[in-house]
Parts: C-alpha cells; structure tokens; sequence
C-alpha cells in the first residue's frame, strides 16, 4: 500500500528552465546547481537530465561530487563551499573537481599538500555579504599564494568569484559589481581572470527590471531556484519569468467529514468553523516538509479548485475546506503546490521561501519523473 503523496519532477520544465538561463546568458558557463538533493527534486535525476545541457554543476559536499561522478559526469563539479580539512584535497583532485577557496586556511592546507593541488579553484571575494569571501584588501595576497603552488607541473586555473547579498535589488547589487571593478581595474592580474557572479536572481535581473539595471553576472553562472521553476525575484511570478514548475507535491483526500460550526478541527482546535463545513483531509503533513507554522487560509488546489488549508498542520495530515470543492471525495486529487499552485504563493502565505518549501520535502516522499 502506498500513501498517495507523491513529488512529481517534470524533467521537460526542468529542460526548459535551463533553456531559459541560456537565453538570458548566452555566452555565459551554467553551473547548475544540484545542492540540497537538487532543491530537494532528486540530485541524481536532475543532474543525469542537465549533463547534456549544461557546462557544469555545483554542490556542496565531496560525497555528492563522487555520485555525480559515479553516474559519469565529467564537466565542471564546483564544490561550493570548498573543503573542510586537508585531506579533501586528495580526494578533489582524484575526482578532479573544482573547490572554492574562500579562507586563507583552505590555502594553508593546500600548501601542506603540494602534490594534491586541484587543477582549477574559485577564489571567492566578500564584495558585500560579509559571509565567506577574502576582503577586497586581502584578495591579492591569496590570490599570489594560489598562483605558486603547480597542479601536474602547471599554475592553477583561478576564478575570481563572488555572490550578491542583494541579486533582486538592483541598486545593492550595484555596490557589490562596483567593488569588484575596482578590485579588477587596481590588479591587472586579476582583471585577466574569468569570474563567477550570478546566481538565479543576477541572472534574471536585467530581463526583469530592464537593460539599466543589469546585474553583472561573469563568465560562470551559479543558477539553482530558477532551474527548478520557482521565482528568485519579489514582486514577479515564476510565469512572468517564463519559468515551469518543475516539482508537482501531489497527494489526495484520505477522508471527508462535517465539522459543525462551533467546535474545533485539528490538533489544538486550531480552527473554529462559524457554520457547517465540509472538510478534507490530505495525506500530507509536516514530517513531508509542508510547513508546520502554514496558517489557516494557505491555498491547496483540490479537484482542480483553490480552496484554503484549515487549522494546524499535523505530523502527517492537513485539513481543507471543501466548501468552494463540495463533489471532492475520499481519493480526490490534491495539489499542495506546482502546476496550478506556484511553491512560490504558498511559501508566501507561509512565512517562507521557495528554497526552504522545496529544499524540506522530506525522504520519505517518493519522487516521481515526469515529462511534461
Ligand atoms: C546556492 C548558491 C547559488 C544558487 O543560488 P540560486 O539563488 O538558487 O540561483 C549560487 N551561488 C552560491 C555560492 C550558492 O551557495
């Protein structure tokens, strides 16, 4: 017997997403990124679908590169975070993966590692977010110390890299391109790197607020929410972005009953309906990553009607009205966010974001590919 929860993956938007991110770069190197299970849609699924479409990818951990290896991948992995301790090294350059370096004790290591030394790295800039990144001033000093070590007899590949605090906020992000120009134009060495800037909201800024307030985006191109279908920028829709929902959650009415209008439904008679109504309830609850603090009044899509979620989240169930849906039964379609509800509304309505409502759907949730 399976529960009726489902998460299903639409390969084909998950294909026309990243044509999307080719159209609005199209000299750009995408990395998709497959951190977090791929946003929680399946790393293994989604990158096996991108490899022939993408220059590369990003992650976060030396176990998810060897998988992505191990289903023979052999563009750029970007190991995002870099390493953690010395002798990652051994196992970046037998996987030949491109670690970031981020601290001047990711350098330190590699010293002490002179015959493990990584052919390319990412040599990321705090230019702003104050959360990992070498300061403007000490960027020329990492950067020299990179360029001695010899990976195989020759100097590293280094790009320069760094991240917006602010990718939908044209005017912040502008602070940080202008400290990363004047970086460039005061070191003519690391002016004649490559560089790595964008992540989905970069990416999207200039076709979404217009040609004057294009954010730099680099050479390489860090896109992980936009591929998944979800808007990265406030005030826009994902289909205002030409954006597909890639994952459908996905589940059905397991009961429906009359509460009468004066007492309670749910765990804390979290909501006290004012006249009899007709409730569902949905095989979908918080241990499946639907948020627990979602409040009375979240849409869910039930028999292809909006309706509203009704008192608390439970561990493994949530309630709906059925009033708006009266011929909804026992076995209904209900849809928690996708094709005809954006993740983005819902985590709205929630107090959240779309990389977290994705990101939870938990493990036990099966994962179903689709195509269209
Ligand atoms: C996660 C991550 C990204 C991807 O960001 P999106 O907003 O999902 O496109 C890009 N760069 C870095 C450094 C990241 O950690």
């Amino acid at each position: 017997m399976f529960r009726p929860l489902v998460a299903h993956i639409d390969l084909e938007a998950l294909h026309h997403n990243q044509r999307r991110v080719r159209m609005l770069a199209p000299w750009a190197k995408r990395l998709a990124v497959v951190k977090a299970n791929a946003y929680g849609h399946g790393m293994l699924d989604c990158a096996r679908a991108l490899d022939s479409d993408t220059e590369g990818f990003a992650l976060l951990s030396l176990e998810e590169a060897r998988s992505l290896r191990g289903l023979g991948v052999t563009k750029p992995i970007l190991l995002l975070e870099g390493v953690f301790k010395s002798e990652d090294y051994q196992a970046v350059c037998a996987l030949n993966l491109t670690p970031v370096i981020h601290h001047a004790e990711q350098i330190r290591m590699l010293e002490l590692n002179p015959l493990d030394v990584p052919e390319q790295v990412f040599l990321k800039v705090d230019s702003g977010m104050h959360r990992l990144g070498f300061t403007p001033p000490q960027v020329m000093d990492a950067f020299k110390r990179l360029k001695v070590l010899k990976a195989m007899g020759r100097s590293i590949d280094v790009i320069l890299m760094t991240h917006y605090a602010c990718a939908d906020e044209p005017g912040l992000a502008a602070k940080q391109m202008a400290i990363m120009a004047e970086l460039k134009s005061g070191n003519p060495e690391l002016n004649a790197l490559e560089t790595s800037y964008a992540n989905s909201g970069a990416v999207m800024a200039g076709s979404a607020f217009g040609k004057d307030h294009v954010v730099e985006i680099g050479d390489w191109i860090r896109t992980g929410l936009m591929l998944y279908g979800a808007s990265p920028l406030a005030g826009f829709t994902a289909s205002d972005l030409n954006l597909k929902p890639v994952m459908h959650l996905q589940s059905q009415l397991i009961a429906v009953r009359n509460a009468p209008a004066g007492e309670g439904v749910g765990y804390g008679m979290g909501f006290v309906p004012d006249r009899d109504t007709r409730i569902g309830v949905v095989a979908c609850g918080y241990a499946d990553g639907y948020p627990r603090h979602a409040p009375t009044g979240t849409p869910v899509v039930v028999n292809g009607t909006r309706t509203r979620l009704l008192g608390r989240v439970s561990m493994d169930m949530l309630c709906v009205d059925l009033s708006p849906c009266p011929e909804a039964g026992v076995g209904a379609p209900v849809e928690l966010f996708g094709r005809h509800l954006p993740v983005d509304e819902v985590a709205t309505v929630a107090s959240t974001i779309p990389y977290e409502l994705m990101t939870a759907i938990a493990h036990r949730v099966p994962r179903s590919l689709v195509y269209g």
